[in-house]
């Protein structure tokens, strides 16, 4: 075995406020209400979470078409379009917002740009549910473009008046050079001033740049369907290191630590601790026994929760297992 077999762990990584928040309204609306409380799509992008909220009785639905009339649902961290608020008002459901307040800032400035006419270039990917709940804020003036060549194809006048948002997790790297070609692309423009990008983002694709510079392979843990998690991947392989995704321990291939000595691990904002757990334990069984800490931005961001759900005796928001999971 080689002595100097290492884990380096990055520092933030994991759960961020918005996600911390998302699950602990499923988990409080099910302490409050009972099972079953329904989830409009997965409350987070991350497999584990949603399996252990379903085995509380959480029931994950598509659409608020399929949530029985008059029930508790919750919407996602990811945020909704209007469209799905007034299908869930005509289903005279009890919705309880779960949405990340820093994707509702993106959806106002939506709303805001499309007030005073300007045509809302969307930086994002279109696929993903947050693009699709703020885009439907105006969708007859909404375009959505996710490369500079989206951008050279937009057919559009030159001094049309236009605004820029971006999509929460995605690459700040990538999302400024598409930025930097809005600009040259079009003389009337207004945006956020850089980026619409999270503070958790950005911090966890720094903390992995510092992974990437010292270890000889990146992992981070995230399900194959959490954009941050993909993006972390993509930003150290950018830097020159090999890297993965790994949804949990299970997933590691132990064909890619050969001739390793040094593995960067970080976590996506929806990937809870306890899959870093278990795949350091993997690793460790592996021989890589030693394990350090690369300290990045300290974070101390916590969203409030929702009023109503605090308990009736105390009016206080209890603590919940997995939203407050220690490391
Ligand atoms: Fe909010 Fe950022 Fe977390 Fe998404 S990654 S839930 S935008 S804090």
């Amino acid at each position: 075995m080689n002595r100097h077999q290492r884990i380096v762990l990055a520092e933030p990584r994991g759960f961020c406020a918005g996600v911390r928040r998302a699950i602990g309204i499923v988990e409080r609306a099910l302490d409050l209400h009972g099972a079953p409380v329904y989830v409009r799509k997965e409350i987070v992008h991350n497999h584990h979470i949603v399996e252990e909220l379903r085995k509380r009785g959480a029931v994950f639905v598509d659409s608020e078409d399929e949530v029985p009339e008059g029930a508790v649902c919750v919407f996602s961290a990811h945020g909704v379009s209007p469209a799905v608020r007034a299908g869930a008002t005509a289903r005279n459901l009890e919705v309880i917002d779960a949405t990340c307040p820093l994707v509702s800032k993106v959806h106002q400035e939506a709303v805001r740009y499309a007030r005073d006419g300007h045509v809302i270039l969307l930086v994002g990917h279109a696929e993903h549910e947050e693009v699709e709940g703020v885009r439907g804020e105006a969708p007859e003036r909404t375009i959505v473009v996710e490369s500079t060549e989206d951008v050279e194809r937009l057919d559009l006048p030159a001094d049309t008046p236009v605004a820029y948002l971006t999509q929460t997790t995605l690459s700040f790297d990538e999302t400024a050079v598409v930025v930097e070609a809005l600009h040259r692309r079009f003389t009337d423009i207004a945006g956020p001033n850089g980026d619409d990008i999270c503070y958790a983002s950005q911090n966890r694709q720094n903390a992995v740049k510092s992974l990437a510079r010292a270890n000889d392979l990146v992992l981070v843990v995230g399900s194959r369907n959490s954009s941050n998690s993909i993006r972390m991947v993509e930003v150290a392989r950018e830097h020159g290191c090999a890297a993965h995704l790994v949804p949990d321990a299970t997933h590691l291939d132990p064909g890619w630590l050969e001739s390793v000595s040094s593995i960067g691990v970080s976590a996506g904002a929806s990937a809870p601790e306890v899959l870093v757990r278990g795949l350091v334990e993997r690793l460790a069984a592996l021989g890589y026994t030693d394990v350090q800490v690369d300290d990045g931005a300290a974070e101390d961001v916590v969203f409030a929760m929702p009023a109503r759900l605090a308990d009736p005796v105390t009016g206080r928001i209890p603590r919940t297992p997995l939203a407050d999971e220690a490391r």
